[in-house]
């Protein structure tokens, strides 16, 4: 079975959460109307890199959960939505020009230390003519570069576009869609080396196999408050919502 380093990340959040979602797999009530926020940006990019209006697609999915229950945190439907047509309009008219792409959200996978693992990155190809791997985001505020140094999932891309497309990544690249308190695009660059590489991808192999041999998943209790099996855990019935 291949692992997504979503499951990874969940893992050493909680391992209980990692056993529910990924072992147990009980379904994930999806409600966060920021994540979903996110899949609207995404889905923008991807159809302007298929030939496609950006501004319609970002709308068409936006306008699909207007009548939602989602929780939002500072922002609402109606602010993210204005924030949208800003944040698309200004990415053509400035940031688009940089991008050539080769692979747009193209799902692939490969093994590391022997375990087999799969994900989907935004966008293989050149940006500013250097070769990259691109993850596009939404952050409520600026991001610090060390997010990005420290960005385990995006070196797994740069081995999987190694072993599958035999393409040697140069460089990582953030386009953060940052929505306070304006909306503004911030774009971080990290200069890909083999011993960055190398030294994250180890360290990946070794919670992969800790994955594959744990027979225990206690509560870490990381973001209770957050967590989608928070009331699975407590089971307050609804009382923590007072
Ligand atoms: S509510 Fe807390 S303890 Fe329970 S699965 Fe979520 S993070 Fe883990």
């Amino acid at each position: 079975m291949n692992n997504r380093y979503s499951a990874i990340q969940t893992a050493y959040t909680c391992y209980y959460k990692y056993k529910l979602q990924y072992i147990d797999k009980l379904e994930v009530p999806e409600d966060s109307g920021d994540m979903a926020y996110g899949t609207g940006v995404h889905l923008a990019m991807q159809a302007h890199f298929e030939g496609d209006d950006p501004l319609v697609a970002f709308n068409i999915y936006w306008d699909s959960l207007k009548d939602k229950p989602l929780r939002y945190t500072r922002d609402n439907w109606e602010s993210l939505k204005t924030k949208g047509d800003v944040f698309i309009t200004r990415w053509l008219r400035l940031h688009s020009k940089y991008y050539r792409p080769l692979y747009v959200e193209q799902r692939i996978a490969t093994t590391i230390q022997g375990f087999g693992i799969e994900g989907t990155p935004d966008f293989v190809g050149y940006y500013k003519d250097v070769l990259s791997i691109v993850d596009f985001k939404t952050s409520a505020q600026k991001y610090d570069k060390r997010k990005i140094i420290s960005n385990e999932q995006m070196m797994i891309y740069a081995k999987m576009v190694k072993d599958v497309y035999d393409l040697d990544v140069k460089q990582l690249v953030y386009s953060v869609f940052v929505k306070q308190p304006e909306p503004s695009i911030q774009v971080i660059t990290l200069e890909l080396t083999q011993a960055k590489l190398n030294d994250m991808i180890s360290n990946v192999g070794l919670m992969l196999k800790d994955l594959s041999t744990r027979t225990e998943f206690p509560k870490n209790r990381t973001g209770c408050q957050y967590c989608s099996f928070f009331e699975k855990c407590y089971q307050t019935n609804g009382e923590s919502n007072e």
